[in-house]
């Protein structure tokens, strides 16, 4: 069987829609202009990072103005997953929306993404829905007698989500969380977190990003390392649940699998984005294809192949730091910027205790000394 060959080739001028300005869209906009894509956003905040560097429709993402200028785009792609359902409704059928619309509801609702992970072969942590007072009843015990109850929307960076270990807990969690529509997730005893992104055009092209290690500081990413420390087998692994979503959700364009690693190797799916992702950064500055330029290619129908760093790579994130005074804590940029193989990535976000606002990213010779550098780089990023 001859391989898919993608729809459109480089050299034409195209045009790609995203919904969503953030950082995400700026690096997604700054991947697609070398490859002769123009990107507009429509983004709601007039501070939003794109804004510099993509063709920014201020509106609302329901605003019909806004959306009838991405009907004229190429392809209409997106950078956030809570996008309200008319906005896709407003466009599906009349500009290609990737991924579609179906994807995006299932991604975005962690019962029904549990579901569909599981019908399409993964396996996740036990858990049980909790949408009326008597779901509680018997609940913690089904997941093992501890658990993380997590809001089934809007949850992101840790929000939304509440650490329990006794029945009175749960109840007491369920209250702080104005009893909105939760999962409770069993505890996973994992031994690391890591993750995979795929893509797939709409010829049909399926590629991989690289299985990285990750690293959370209360809930949010702190550090992503590629190549991850895994034992035999634990990438093929990845990949092979990762193509089994693609092909049960009809992917197209590009979505990112979080998973715990069990010690014995075993992967379970703690939870999808259906875009690139804060795990993937790291591959902008490692040498290969970036997983915003695999993004672009992918919902344009452009060439695609696997993306990964061809040299060891990390990436640090810089949030946001209040120090005891309550004022900002800076990162060390001059120490930083002269440590042999770091690229600093600013986001021009204001800043605010526990926001996001840019990422360093570290290349090195081998494993080892990346390993060594960034424990160099960390205490230099507060
Ligand atoms: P999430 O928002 O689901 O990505 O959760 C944020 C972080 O909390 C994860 O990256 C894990 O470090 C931790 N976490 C989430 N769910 C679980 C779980 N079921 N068991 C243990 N740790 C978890």
């Amino acid at each position: 069987m001859t391989p898919p060959t993608s729809g459109t080739t480089l050299g034409r001028d195209l045009t790609l829609g995203i919904l969503g300005g953030g950082q995400l869209a700026q690096m997604l906009a700054l991947a697609a202009l070398p490859l002769g894509v123009r990107v507009t956003v429509l983004e709601p905040d007039a501070q939003a990072p794109a804004r510099l560097c993509a063709r920014h429709l201020h509106a609302p993402y329901t605003d019909a103005g806004g959306l009838e200028q991405l009907v004229a785009c190429d392809a209409v792609t997106l950078e956030f997953e809570n996008i309200p359902v008319e906005a896709l409704a407003a466009l599906e059928g009349r500009v290609p929306v990737r991924p579609a619309g179906a994807l995006l509801a299932r991604s975005k609702h962690r019962a029904r993404e549990k579901q569909a992970l599981r019908e399409a072969g993964a396996t996740t942590a036990p858990f049980e829905i909790i949408e009326a007072e008597g779901d509680l009843d018997g609940a913690l015990a089904r997941v093992g007698g501890r658990g993380i109850l997590k809001t089934s929307e809007l949850g992101y960076d840790g929000k939304g989500q509440a650490r329990v270990n006794t029945d009175a807990e749960l109840r007491a969690a369920w209250d702080d969380l104005n009893r909105v529509p939760c999962v409770l997730e069993g505890f996973v005893a994992f031994e690391r977190e890591v993750s995979l992104a795929v893509a797939r055009t709409p010829s049909g092209q399926v590629a991989f990003g690289p299985l990285v290690e990750n690293v959370h500081r209360d809930g949010i990413l702190r550090a992503s390392v590629y190549p991850a420390r895994v034992p035999d087998g634990t990438e093929a692994l990845a990949r092979d649940l990762a193509r089994a979503v693609a092909d049960a959700w009809a992917l197209e364009g590009l979505i990112t699998l979080e998973f715990f690693q069990l010690p014995g190797g075993d992967l379970l799916v703690n939870e999808v984005a259906p875009r690139v992702h804060n795990s993937g950064h790291l591959t902008q500055d490692g040498g290969g294809l970036s997983q915003f330029e695999a993004q672009v290619r992918a919902v344009l129908d452009l060439p695609l192949s696997d993306w990964a760093p061809l040299h060891p790579t990390a990436m640090l994130n810089v949030v946001g730091m209040d120090g005891p005074d309550g004022q900002p804590l800076e990162p060390d940029w001059a120490a930083i910027d002269a440590m042999s193989g770091t690229r600093v990535h600013l986001y021009h976000k204001a800043h605010r205790h526990g926001r996001k606002v840019g990422h360093v990213n570290l290349v090195a010779p081998d494993a080892d000394t990346l390993r060594a550098r960034l424990a160099s780089l960390e205490p230099l990023v507060p």
